[in-house]
């Protein structure tokens, strides 16, 4: 699946597809995850489309970070920064990436397991 109008989170990033956004800037989109599987799961993206963390190149690494930046400032936002939270990237096929633009999951709220499944 491509950038543009063919991949859900640039829908979600640019305004044409709805969804809970909780928190937006210039690079990065937070916003809650349809399916959620935990009281708080929150999906940050960044606005520019990439694919996965395969395609990373090391002019992406300010956003990249800014990712981690962002989800910081929704985990204490969402009260999850004393108890603990998870972030999560699935990448590829086997870690079960379903949507192929770039998106780190905030899961928390309740005690996760690990390892994960
Ligand atoms: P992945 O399995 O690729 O790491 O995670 C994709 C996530 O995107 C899933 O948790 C799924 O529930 C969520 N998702 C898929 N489509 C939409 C959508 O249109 N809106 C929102 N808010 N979340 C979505
Ligand atoms: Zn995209």
């Amino acid at each position: 699946m491509g950038a543009g109008s063919d991949c859900v989170f640039c829908r979600i990033a640019s305004g044409a597809a709805a969804a809970e956004i909780v928190r937006q800037d210039e690079d990065i989109v937070a916003f809650r995850d349809i399916n959620p599987k935990a009281p708080t799961h929150i999906l940050l993206i960044p606005r520019r489309h990439l694919p996965s963390v395969n395609d990373v190149e090391p002019g992406d690494a300010e956003v990249v970070g800014k990712l981690f930046l962002v989800a910081k400032a929704v985990a204490v936002a969402e009260g999850l920064d004393r108890r603990g939270y998870r972030l999560v990237v699935n990448t590829g096929a086997d870690a079960g990436q379903s949507v192929h633009h770039l998106h780190m999951h905030l899961l928390g709220g309740r005690s996760l397991r690990w390892p994960p499944g």
